[in-house]
């Protein structure tokens, strides 16, 4: 045998789980030129390994397809990474003005004070005040988001930059919180927070390249080889690009571009040339195939779109139902329009009206233009009707999950509880039905909204609670929680799928060698949590992108 056919890395002598439906048991993985060449036992692949062959122990420890997020915003996390960062703090406000004036200080040359992370639980009905966040930031503007990005926390300063006052109407799909007399407390909601946002300094091209490399980097250390940048506009797209261009991208990301609300379906030309510009130059690493859309917006601000109404404080019944960002009859011409331009649709959608306007619409385009492979996807799926849990497998729509916020979390939770009852609190997150109703399942972890680290995120999705708090108990009927082989797949070659990388997500030989090894083994018996395991080294194509440097037990 020449030296050529020989292993460049042999992974051997533990447990690989390929992902596959019926697969062999196989304890070796022989990666050669990036890919997957053999898979089987060591005896059998002995061949395999040469004088230049890097071998990598298996024993005791997991081997898996690299996990891919199917929607997560590494970008934006990489800027807020580099920015005043709130999500690591106790959600209370003390602990948040420690941290914002920590960082004013710390960087007294920049002109705002800019970051994100924060949590409405921390506030009483999840109104923060200019007057709270005026005391630490002192004359300098200020403008901090919510963990999820659909709400902002603004100084008076920037209040007054940006020229909001007590006859300031709410724009489009924004809301002002606001005090008995109409002036504007220091929340801003959904397109609210653009009459700030558009006062701030702008990004540079280099800040943004900077932040998605670090951002790459950080989900490379969580395992994670292949993501879905689930918002992108021109810049983002030409960051990917440069990145790309200089040999940086080290991981594989499929770009949903984003539709711009203020056109219609005139314009998915542009998009198509946009896909066109991506996906030319190497589209098993970088490809812009989607086009996301929001359908609603979150039900801690209540824009979340219900088929019931909202709840007052008081348990009784609101005439509030959330809005629909598109009528229905705007968002089936544009699905049709998408989908026979073969773009994988992928919708926001929380409310049970939104899920079930989204499915409607890709109804249509699936009459319109014929049953395709089209890939399209919901993301989040916060409440579902049970009337359209069967639909996703009829219409072989992705149900991409958000299995981290599948459990109990105390203030955050019960505010939401607060605004839609107990009933429809307890049915949240129906993950465990969809899988049973034959749905195909992703899982996309919407980073920086929520952890992306795929080990605690599998914690919640077959516990329905977080390793951290086990005092908690479980969210909802035991019946939701998922498998650890459902949500695996889903993580793996269900994210695979949704991200159109149909060369990766199981461990075959053919396959890129896209591969992930755990410290220890959770699938070796029952009651062990991913939550403790580590994540020891991350390949792409054959290439190691992490390798955990602290010695391994
Ligand atoms: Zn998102």
């Amino acid at each position: 045998m020449s030296e050529e056919e020989r292993a460049d890395i042999l992974l051997t002598g533990g447990h690989v789980w390929t992902g596959l439906d019926r697969p062999d048991p196989i304890d070796t993985v022989v990666v050669r030129r990036g890919r997957i060449v053999a898979t089987g036992r060591a005896a059998d692949l002995a061949w395999a390994r040469g004088p230049r062959t890097r071998v990598i122990p298996l024993a005791g420890r997991l081997l898996l397809p690299a996990f891919q997020d199917a929607h997560a915003h590494p970008i934006l996390a990489g800027l807020e990474m580099s920015r005043c960062w709130l999500a690591g703090d106790p959600d209370v406000p003390t602990a948040y003005l420690r941290t914002i004036a920590e960082y004013a200080a710390e960087h007294p040359e920049r002109p705002w004070v800019e970051g994100g992370g924060w949590s409405m639980a921390a506030f009483p009905r999840g109104v923060a005040r200019a007057t709270m966040l005026d005391k630490v930031t002192g004359s300098r503007p200020a403008y901090i988001e919510t963990r999820d990005g659909h709400s902002a926390w603004v100084n008076s300063a920037a209040l007054a930059i940006a020229g909001i006052t007590a006859t300031t109407p709410d724009p489009p799909l924004g809301r002002i919180e606001r005090d008995e007399r109409g002036g504007a407390v220091g929340t801003l909601h959904g397109a609210a927070m653009g009459l700030v946002s558009r006062c701030l300094p702008g990004v540079g091209a280099q800040e943004w390249e900077e932040a998605l490399v670090r951002g790459q980097a950080e989900l490379h250390r969580l395992g994670v080889g292949a993501w879905q940048e689930a918002l992108v506009d021109h810049v983002h797209q030409a960051t990917y690009l440069t990145v790309l261009g200089r040999g940086q991208l080290t991981g594989r990301a499929a770009l949903a571009l984003l539709w711009d609300h203020g056109r219609g379906p005139e314009q998915v030309a542009g998009l198509v040339a946009r896909r066109a510009a991506v996906s030319a130059i190497d589209p098993a690493r970088l490809h812009a195939n989607l086009v996301k859309v929001f359908q609603d917006g979150v039900v801690e601000s209540r824009t979340a779109a219900m088929l019931a109404p909202y709840l007052d404080g008081a348990g009784r019944p609101t005439v509030g139902r959330g809005s629909s960002v598109y009528h229905p009859d705007a968002l089936r011409a544009m699905f049709v329009a998408l989908d026979g331009a073969r773009f994988a649709i992928h919708t926001h959608a929380i409310g049970d009206r939104a899920v079930r306007e989204t499915l409607d619409a890709l109804t249509a385009a699936r009459l319109t233009n014929g049953p395709r492979d089209g890939r399209h996807q919901v993301a989040h799926l916060q409440f579902v009707d049970p009337a359209d849990q069967p639909r996703f497998r009829a219409l072989g729509v992705i149900a991409t999950c958000q299995p981290s916020r599948a459990r109990r979390e105390g203030r955050l939770e019960e505010l939401t509880r607060s605004l839609v009852g107990p009933a429809r609190a307890d049915a949240m997150y129906p993950y465990g039905s969809l899988a049973r109703l034959g749905a195909s399942l992703a899982v996309g972890s919407d980073w920086p909204a929520a952890t992306a680290d795929p080990l605690g995120v599998l914690h919640v999705a077959i516990h329905r609670a977080a390793p951290e708090r086990p005092d908690l108990e479980p969210l909802g009927p035991a019946a939701e929680r998922l498998s650890p082989e459902v949500v695996l797949r889903a993580y793996t070659r269900g994210s695979a799928l949704a991200n159109g990388l149909d060369d990766t997500g199981t461990i075959e030989p053919g396959r890129a060698a896209d591969l992930v090894v755990l410290d220890r083994d959770p699938l070796a018996a029952p009651g062990r949590s991913f939550a403790q395991a580590r994540v020891l080294l991350t390949m792409v194509d054959g290439r190691v992108v992490w390798e955990d440097p602290r010695p391994s037990a």
